[in-house]
């Protein structure tokens, strides 16, 4: 399937009853999950019976799976026991990812705090996130992958080619991803809803990470004008970005083979709807 769609799904009660559940509802493809309380550091242990489930029934199912690391996440923090949290957090989500078979673990860039220069940061996502890309050893573990932010405060990482330095500092690492929030990148900047910005914003992409890196798109419209570094998430063609820019991204070659996880409002109703429009935008390519 050129872009299997599906939703980030709830999971309390279990991975498999509550989760796949969620996503069979949904019509999902693929399917998105929290390994730990997205607020907050702990790092739960899973439930073997669940996970055991969960990687069996997406694999039968042909469902590709993702985490989503923790929110509070920052290796670009000048505090160093944020920095510490960040490294254990993100560690527990890439080992849960794969007790659970997902193909990647998703993490936001972060962000410059204490007005320390970016250098200086980005310094230290080498010196932290970088062993722990290279503990990612065995062929089933997941990738990591960059989700760059709306661009609010000192963001490491909001344009396309802010991915630049990122990869560098991270030596390129061949288990090294890109995430695509189509919401962050337009708020961001990048008009996606202008003549070939879907397009474009893709080539750009493409230009500074290089070919194969993107391996998710998180498919959300935009409350909020382009450029307005505001994260608010809207239903698929009810935001500034509008259907005709996912048609759009749907047809690129970087998307190809990429699975699109909607993080949207509206609830199931809104989740369905969604979702039957994107493999609607799908079908409709060519
Ligand atoms: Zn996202």
């Amino acid at each position: 399937m050129r872009n299997p769609v599906g939703g980030h799904v709830p999971v309390a009660g279990g991975l498999a009853t509550t989760g796949l559940g969620y996503a069979r509802e949904l019509g999902a493809e693929t399917v998105q999950v929290f390994v730990a309380n997205p607020r907050g550091w702990a790092t739960p242990v899973g439930n073997p019976a669940q996970d055991e489930r969960f990687r069996a029934e997406c694999e039968a199912e042909s469902i590709s799976a993702w985490v989503h690391a923790p929110y509070l996440i920052n290796f670009g923090s000048h505090t160093e026991a944020t920095v510490e949290k960040s490294v254990e957090s993100l560690r527990h989500s890439l080992r849960r990812g794969r007790e659970i078979g997902a193909k990647g673990v998703v993490v936001h860039t972060g962000s410059a705090t204490g007005g320390r220069p970016r250098e200086v940061a980005l310094a230290q996502v080498r010196e932290r996130m970088l062993p722990l890309l290279d503990e990612l050893t065995h062929e089933d573990d997941p990738y990591l992958l960059l989700e760059s932010t709306a661009g609010q405060g000192f963001s490491l990482c909001s344009r396309t080619w802010d991915f630049g330095p990122y990869f560098d500092a991270l030596d390129r690492h061949p288990k090294l991803g890109v995430c695509l929030d189509t919401c962050h990148i337009f708020a961001a900047g990048h008009d996606l809803a202008g003549p070939h910005g879907a397009a474009q914003t893709l080539d750009l992409l493409v230009e500074t990470v290089g070919e194969g890196r993107l391996k998710l798109i998180h498919a959300n419209d935009s409350k909020d004008v382009v450029g307005a570094h505001k994260d608010r998430h809207a239903n698929i063609g009810a935001g500034h970005i509008g259907e005709e820019a996912f048609g759009e991204l749907l047809r690129h070659p970087a998307t190809d083979g990429v699975p699109l996880i909607i993080e949207t409002p509206g609830g199931k109703e809104g989740h369905v709807a969604d979702i039957e429009l994107l493999k609607k935008l799908r079908e409709r390519r060519g």
